[in-house]
């Protein structure tokens, strides 16, 4: 019997890895992803040349604005692969060809079927940091989404008597589909009422739930008024959330009537994911995001560069079997503190587990337009009249507004012509200016905050 996903040896995983690193490059991403060869081309690699985690950590890791700078739609869209019939024959794993083609030779409409549930995008989500840009999935990837969810169900220690209300806005988006997804795959009954708290109280009222879904960054507002939450025993926050918000949470959730002992786990999807992670019930939210180890490859690089790195950095993911849209090495702008290898110390799963999470902590917002710091970072770095420089993304005080402060420390040549320059360029890449630009006299001495890289700090 195959070891189940969550039981390998660090060898056998890592074998196992290496073997799903090379089939995915070979029969996904290199021949029906135009965007991905042009991009081994532009890196003089070879696709086959990519045959273990190890050989993906040499690849320079890409993410939204690699794709397309302004994030138009047109260019997004070239992360859907461009799969059909021909390739199918190709490029499809034995067991699968070998029924297909039996399919073929006597009934030639349900071989249609087979190669359309492996190649034909027939639903998207819509994803990103700061664009938006649509994740593709065929029947087959859905099948996986809804397995991934059996074990999220799992992992949380939930069953399919538990009942479900998600108060996530039910769109087409990894959160909602997949959430849902889940309920469905292990047969949970399932509500979703959407993220208007008349709408969320209307619907306790009417099936009472075990569970509840709330989006981290507004729990609190979303339960304000709601008193009948006895039957909640498990509450998700979806969108890794803060120590703060989840601190809030748990307040709001007592004040709502919930138990006292009612756990409360994380739940996320990083930009371009499909699959949501979750802390296993037995750590009550200690030992980090489990990930999928056959499903996904995540890594870590320099936010500055996005060079491969180990310990804190930018995640980085690889999605393993999944054929509509097939990202590789793909930078989510979330940065991590650690991943953990080795079993859980909780449930003891042996699988991957992401610490330390600040999501799109690497895209900032400064008055409604989204600002990708990393974008900022390489603006500068291209600058010779600029001997370094650090970003702090802060909060307004008087109403809480994004800040983002550029301090420079000019070459010494002509300082006003220093800031202009790098206040042009940042406007050209960035699509803004930052709210303010500093010339620091004596390397940045004054500049405190929290590290996510090098250079981009977060005052906090
Ligand atoms: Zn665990």
């Amino acid at each position: 019997m195959a070891t189940p996903w969550h039981s390998h040896t660090e060898s056998s995983l890592a074998q196992l890895q290496d073997s799903l690193v090379r089939s995915q490059v070979r029969d996904s991403v290199a021949p029906f992803s135009p965007l991905w060869r042009r991009r081994f081309s532009e890196l003089n690699r070879k696709a086959a040349s990519i045959r273990t985690v190890a050989d993906l950590e040499t690849v320079p890791a890409m993410g939204e604005r690699d794709v397309s700078p302004t994030g138009d739609p047109a260019g997004m869209s070239s992360l859907v692969l461009q799969a059909g019939e021909a390739g199918y024959a190709l490029h499809a794993p034995g067991p699968d060809l070998r029924r297909a083609i039996r399919l073929r030779a006597t009934r030639n409409d349900d071989y249609g079927r087979v190669v359309d549930a492996d190649t034909r995008a027939t639903s998207y989500v819509f994803s990103g940091a700061g664009f938006t840009y649509p994740i593709a999935s065929t029947r087959a990837d859905l099948d996986v989404i809804t397995r991934a969810g059996a074990r999220l169900w799992e992992l949380l220690g939930l069953t399919a008597n538990d009942v479900l209300i998600s108060a996530i806005e039910p769109a087409a988006t990894t959160e909602h589909v997949a959430l849902q997804y889940a309920a469905m795959g292990v047969g949970a009954p399932a509500l979703f009422p959407g993220a208007a708290p008349a709408d969320l109280a209307g619907a306790v009222r009417l099936a009472p739930p075990s569970v509840l879904a709330l989006p981290s960054a507004w729990a609190p507002q979303l339960l304000d008024g709601i008193t009948d939450l006895a039957s909640v025993h498990t509450a998700l926050l979806m969108g890794a959330p803060s120590d703060a918000e989840r601190l809030a949470a748990a307040h709001a959730l007592h004040r709502a009537g919930a138990a006292s002992d009612v756990a409360i786990l994380a739940v996320h999807a990083p930009a371009g994911a499909r699959l949501l992670w979750g802390e296993c019930r037995a750590s009550g939210g200690t030992t980090g995001l489990h990930t999928y180890p056959d499903l996904e490859v995540v890594q870590v690089v320099d936010p500055d560069t996005g060079d491969h790195t180990t310990g804190a950095g930018e995640l980085v993911i690889t999605q393993l079997g999944l054929r509509g849209s097939a990202l590789l090495r793909w930078r989510t702008a979330d940065v991590i503190t650690a991943i953990a290898t080795g079993p859980c110390p909780s449930c003891r799963r042996m699988v991957p587990r992401v610490e330390g999470l600040r999501r799109k902590a690497l895209v900032s917002d400064i008055g409604g337009h989204p600002v990708d710091l990393r974008t900022i970072s390489s603006a500068l770095a291209g600058r010779t009249d600029v001997d370094d420089w650090r970003i702090v993304v802060g909060h307004r005080r008087r109403d809480g507004a994004s800040r983002v402060t550029v301090h420079l420390l000019d070459d010494g040549t002509d300082e006003s012509a220093a800031v202009i320059g790098a206040a042009t360029e940042i406007r050209t890449v960035a699509g803004t200016l930052p709210t303010q630009i500093v010339l620091d006299q004596n390397e940045f001495a004054e500049v405190y905050g929290e590290r996510l890289s090098r250079r981009i700090l977060i005052d906090s």
